[in-house]
């Protein structure tokens, strides 16, 4: 099925590694301008230079999407510098992992704060002038812990869920202006967020897996890439599972 993006504008947050960096590199490579937000400079310069070595185009824009003012005070300057945004893609997140009966407040703010406040600040950014161009693709990557759980992820589990839920309201809120809000629920990936479990949680994981494998970061940008086309234009309030089949 040909993906086209051409003339697109995006905003992927989270853009510095792992599953934002795939996402930020495959919408580019389908032709869009992509504005990948995070933290780290350098690493996001990476990303711009991948991207460059693979024929797309990002632009590098540090940010901490916790930040409700700097986010704001961004966004309208994105709309501005690129006359709209048309695709944003909402990545970015951390994990604080603890039982809850040892979790500390900061573990459960911080992850809450980038998570799903996090989100709640982007979305703001953009939708007033997404619902004047009756045109916009919102993509919440979630996670499967938001559906099944996990011990030790409360605050994570909590965040994610909570994004299903805001994903779901968003799409209804903005159906009739040709908006689509969609979630991507990934399950174990390849990624510096994983590499912190312990080997024998891996296995376990693995084991559980139907498919027998972790998934890659660009398994994860290729469900993303297709929600974001017009291809999908008929699929909103949806959470699509992109988990080798553990949550089913
Ligand atoms: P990762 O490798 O740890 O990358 C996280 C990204 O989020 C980094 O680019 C980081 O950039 C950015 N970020 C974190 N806090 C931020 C903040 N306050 N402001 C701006 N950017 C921030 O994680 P990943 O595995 O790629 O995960 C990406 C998303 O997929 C997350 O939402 C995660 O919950 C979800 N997910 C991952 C898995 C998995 O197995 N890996 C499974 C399910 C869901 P800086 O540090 O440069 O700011």
């Amino acid at each position: 099925m040909p993906m086209s993006l051409t003339d697109k504008i995006a905003i992927v947050t989270g853009a510095s590694r792992g599953i934002g960096r795939a996402i930020a590199i495959k919408l580019a490579r389908e032709g869009a301008l992509v504005c990948g937000l995070a933290r780290n400079r350098e690493a996001l310069a990476e990303t711009v230079r991948l991207a460059e070595e693979s024929g797309g185009k990002v632009q590098a824009y540090p940010c901490d999407i916790s930040d409700t003012a700097g986010v704001a005070e961004l966004f309208k300057s994105i709309v501005k510098e690129h006359g709209g945004v048309h695709i944003l893609v909402n990545n970015a997140g951390i994990t604080r992992d603890n039982l809850l009966m040892r979790m500390r407040v900061d573990e459960w703010d911080e992850v809450i704060q980038t998570n799903l406040k996090g989100s709640f600040n982007t979305c703001q950014g953009v939708i007033r002038q997404m619902v004047k161009q009756k045109q916009g693709r919102i993509i919440n990557i979630t996670s499967v812990v938001g559906i099944i759980g996990q011990p030790g992820q409360t605050n994570y589990a909590a965040s994610k869920a909570g994004l299903i839920g805001f994903t779901k309201s968003l799409a209804k809120e903005l159906a009739s202006r040709n908006i689509t809000v969609n979630a991507v629920a990934p399950g174990f990936v390849t990624t510096d967020m994983t590499d912190e479990l312990s080997e024998e949680l891996k296995n376990d994981a693995t084991r559980a897996i139907p498919l027998g494998r972790f998934g890659q970061p660009e398994e994860i940008a290729d469900a993303v890439a297709f929600l974001a086309t017009d291809n999908a234009g008929y699929i909103t309030g949806h959470v699509l599972q992109v988990d080798g089949g553990i949550a089913m």
